[in-house]
């Protein structure tokens, strides 16, 4: 099993798509590798692309604020996104770019073990039924950047957040 370094590693080299290519860094996501709960969101945005961290910009500092609410500190969890490099001016990623991708998050979801996923919006929920969720309480949530700017998403989104607190490490 490769580790979180190596896929790291793979993720700056990645050429399986052509998202490199406009991209400043690749986002491969970061946290404890013992994490127990790991966060999944779309793919980054401008500002992770410019300091390759996942959720630096205002939906990571919502998320961040969220999360501190229920007592998780964000270095606690793996935060990561279904693709990992920038998509230009904020696109969504395309299924080719996402197919691409995943085998990352996969190996991400293997070597980490965790016993929560949060899927974030809807490209990460379409992996609900990927055989490397088996056996893990799966959340879904509304995407972090839609619950900041709209209040019924923001309803959504801290209803169903509420239950990683039963999760979250001492
Ligand atoms: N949105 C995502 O889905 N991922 C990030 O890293 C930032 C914003």
């Amino acid at each position: 099993m490769l580790t979180l370094c190596t896929i790291a590693a793979e993720v700056a080299a990645c050429r399986k798509c052509p998202l490199y290519k406009h991209a400043l860094h690749g986002v491969p996501g970061e946290g404890p590798e013992t994490a127990s709960i790991m966060l999944v969101g779309q793919a980054p945005g401008r500002m992770e692309d410019k300091t390759g961290k996942p959720f630096m910009g205002l939906a990571g500092q919502f998320l961040t604020a969220q999360l501190q609410q229920l007592g998780i500190k964000r270095q606690d969890v793996f935060i990561t996104s279904v693709v990992k490099h920038y998509p230009p001016e904020n696109r969504m990623p395309t299924k080719t770019e996402i197919a691409a991708c995943l085998p990352y998050l996969i190996e991400q979801v293997h070597h980490i073990n965790p016993k929560v996923v949060v899927l974030m919006g809807k490209i990460a929920q379409a992996l609900r039924t990927h055989p490397a969720m088996r056996g893990r309480v799966i959340v879904e949530v509304p995407h972090p950047a839609a619950a900041r700017r709209f209040p019924e998403q923001r309803r959504i989104f801290q209803k169903k957040i509420k239950q990683l607190a039963k999760y979250c490490p001492p």
